[in-house]
């Protein structure tokens, strides 16, 4: 197999090569050639038979039921959102990311065109487009003297500044930069009363401070980069999407803002296409989904951003959790387990009370000492590492932990599982010689490829970030490094970008971005060189000539957080997990009250088997109860009547494929132990969440 071909290989979707950042060292699109059944042009949503998956997996097991089997384990019916090509973004156009800059100041300036009394803030690009955050003080009512409350901005008023921002497209104003010094710029803000501009003059440290203006209309403060003029803003490829209230500078005791959130494209088609992603992401939302599944929830009582998992949700967990160890343990690491808290000064030592202290909760006193809930993991690795004399025969050292970790993050940022305060990593560190580095980061990105493929995800983005100005090590160090990571993605032919100056003051590192159903990524997996640590811990090594050296130590995570991960995976199948992972694999449906203890019988044998079953309560007509579990994403249902107890057997349905006729519950448990065993690459990127059907009254 050729490099190219192992990034393409899993099975039927294209590996599309990503970009880079800034637009440097891009790769070009490498497409899989596996074929498909349909033949179809890959059009938005096209639906697609996988057969040459199909067919591997079906000559690798002789099978009682290939109908049972390729309802449940095959992907009868891949859909993916497969776009012609890839939207761009402020990372890989700057087009682009002018259009959205720009955008930002005209928006500013029709909302104080259409509400002078709004005072402006800040207005940055973001994925997507742009927000622009204001003020709307209190006013007095000229003719009665009453203090009227600042305006909040309704959908009504965001149509009235899109007409306006239209109007100044069109009127096409050039698009003017100024450099002036910082008396001057402090001069003018006085001069037009933008109490918040003069705070942010404060904070820009270096000079000239540059100006631009919208012809002699309006002007900003601003680093840029801008379009020419109004005119060159596509108009139709602009939208304004909400209001939401925000914090000056996120601080909760500061004034509270408006900030209006929009999108921006180059063109019309371009924002049709993003606008529709968006209605897909709106329903898989992973927070809708997590409670209308019974998944996990976040508690207000309990604290925000803090993750409770519920049973079925830590069954789709310890799945996770089961396959992430057995891969890890297949590629050469011991797994290790680490206290919660732990002596601040470990963490003084690590420099990350320094750098993070920020993100970390406070610390608590236990008897006359410091303790700290743990932010990292890392520290305790170095401490276990140092623990014993480690020879240069003992390296590499590769040691894995599920490692919960806390921080401390503003109620405001909370995210569903995306933005918590509590998460757990899928840790690990390596420790080796200089000349094992090369080796040892392509088996964590082939490792990283193993797992993250298992769950449909099979498009990276990787990135390379080099040395910042601020950095620690010797440039011979970071030479090296940074050359074992290109030579480690060269060796195995992935596509990549590079970030120059991009990597942590510690070491370069490569991210890698995955992409989901609907075309979005996420960052998820990281793999970083760290020359600081070993230096602060102190961590050492005999070499073959007897002499005590550093190793260097390698920071890796696949999912990143596991919580995060689940939120990616849960908006990505829709809910609609592939059956190895399924929280419930097969429900079982009593007909009448007469034979509920024959289905308690069979679920015992079946979770025996390990698999994972439920027995509907019976309490409803076979309709509903079939109706239920499909709304469960349950997916296989067995009804079972009084014929069915008399001859042992069950009546078989799949949420897929409907009737599969009648079983012997020995074969149909049989079958779907070798279903779940044979934990094939799902059905995961699968299937658009259905229609909400109206409850039938009954
Ligand atoms: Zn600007
Ligand atoms: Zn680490």
């Amino acid at each position: 197999m050729t490099a190219a071909a192992l990034v393409a290989a899993c099975y039927c979707r294209s590996a599309r090569a990503f970009v880079s950042s800034r637009g440097r060292s891009l790769a070009t699109a490498a497409t899989s050639t596996f074929p498909t059944s349909s033949g179809t042009p890959t059009t938005n949503l096209v639906r697609k038979t996988d057969l040459a998956a199909s067919s591997v997996r079906r000559a690798s097991m002789s099978r009682q039921s290939p109908r049972l089997y390729s309802a449940v384990v095959e992907s009868v019916e891949v859909e993916v959102v497969e776009e012609e090509e890839d939207l761009p973004t402020n990372d890989n156009d700057e087009d682009l990311l002018k259009i959205r800059h720009t955008s930002a100041h005209v928006m500013a300036m029709a909302v104080q065109q259409t509400f002078p009394e709004a005072q402006v803030t800040i207005g940055p690009w973001i994925d997507n487009g742009f927000y622009y955050d204001f003020y709307f003080p209190e006013t007095t009512d000229a003719e009665t003297g009453e203090t009227v409350p600042g305006r909040k901005l309704s959908d009504s008023d965001l149509k009235v500044v899109k007409k306006a921002m239209d109007k100044i497209i069109s009127k096409n104003y050039p698009i003017l930069r100024e450099e002036v010094t910082r008396e001057e710029a402090a001069r003018r803000i006085e001069e037009i009363g933008e109490p918040f501009k003069k705070e942010i003059l404060d904070s820009i440290k270096t000079e000239p401070i540059t100006i631009y203006s919208i012809g002699e209309e309006w002007w900003d403060l601003c680093a840029g980069p801008h379009v020419e003029s109004t005119g060159q803003l596509p108009k139709k490829a602009i939208a304004l999407q909400s209001v939401a209230g925000a914090y000056w500078r996120g601080d909760e005791k500061r004034e509270m803002l408006q900030r209006i959130y929009a999108t921006a494209w180059k063109d019309p088609k371009q924002l049709k296409r993003y606008k529709k992603m968006m209605e897909e992401a709106k329903k898989r939302d992973h927070r809708m989904l997590g409670k209308k599944l019974d998944l996990f929830s976040i508690q207000e009582d309990a604290g925000g951003g803090l993750v409770f998992w519920h049973p079925k949700g830590s069954r789709i967990r310890s799945k996770i959790e089961e396959f992430w160890k057995s891969a890890h343990i297949d590629e050469g690491y011991d797994l290790v387990y680490s206290p919660h808290i732990a002596n601040l000064d470990l963490w003084k030592t690590s420099g990350h009370y320094d750098f993070y202290r920020d993100g970390m909760f406070d610390q608590m006193d236990v008897e006359n000492e410091v303790y700290q809930i743990r932010p990292m993991n890392c520290p305790f690795h170095c401490l276990m590492y140092s623990d014993s004399i480690r020879s240069y025969r003992d390296l590499p050292i590769r040691w894995g932990e599920l490692g919960t970790v806390y921080r401390y993050e503003r109620s405001g940022t909370l995210h569903g599982l995306f933005r918590v305060r509590g998460f757990t990593q899928d840790d690990g560190h390596v420790f080796c010689l200089p000349d094992q580095l090369e080796d040892e980061i392509i088996d964590v990105l082939k490792l990283t490829k193993t797992i993250l493929s298992r769950f449909g995800f099979d498009k990276y983005e990787l990135m390379i970030s080099t040395r910042p100005e601020k950095s620690v090590g010797s440039d011979k160090i970071w030479e090296d490094s940074t050359a074992a990571l290109v030579g480690a993605l060269d060796r195995l032919g992935w596509e990549y970008g590079t970030d120059e100056g991009g990597g942590a003051f510690y070491g370069p590192k490569i991210d890698l971005k995955i992409k989901d159903a609907i075309g979005r990524t996420w960052q998820c997996s990281t793999l970083q060189c760290d020359f600081n640590l070993p230096e602060r811990f102190d961590l050492e090594y005999v070499s073959a000539e007897g002499k005590k050296e550093r190793p260097i130590m390698l920071h890796r995570a696949i999912f990143g957080s596991l919580e995060r991960f689940f939120g990616i995976l849960i908006e990505s199948c829709a809910g609609d997990f592939p059956f190895w992972l399924a929280p419930t694999q097969l429900k079982l449906l009593p007909v009448t009250d007469a034979v509920f203890d024959y289905c308690k019988d069979v679920a015992k044998q079946a979770t025996k088997l390990g698999i994972r079953v439920e027995v509907d309560r019976g309490s409803e007509r076979l309709a509903k109860q079939i109706r239920n579990a499909e709304k469960g994403r349950i997916p296989v249902m067995a009804v079972i009547g009084m014929k069915e107890m008399e001859e042992g057997t069950l009546a078989i349905r799949s949420r897929k494929v409907g009737d599969l006729g009648s079983f012997q519950v020995g074969d149909l448990l049989a079958e779907l132990k070798r279903c779940d065993d044979a934990a094939i690459e799902m059905t995961l990127m699968g299937d658009k969440p259905e229609k909400e059907e109206p409850e039938a009254s009954e």
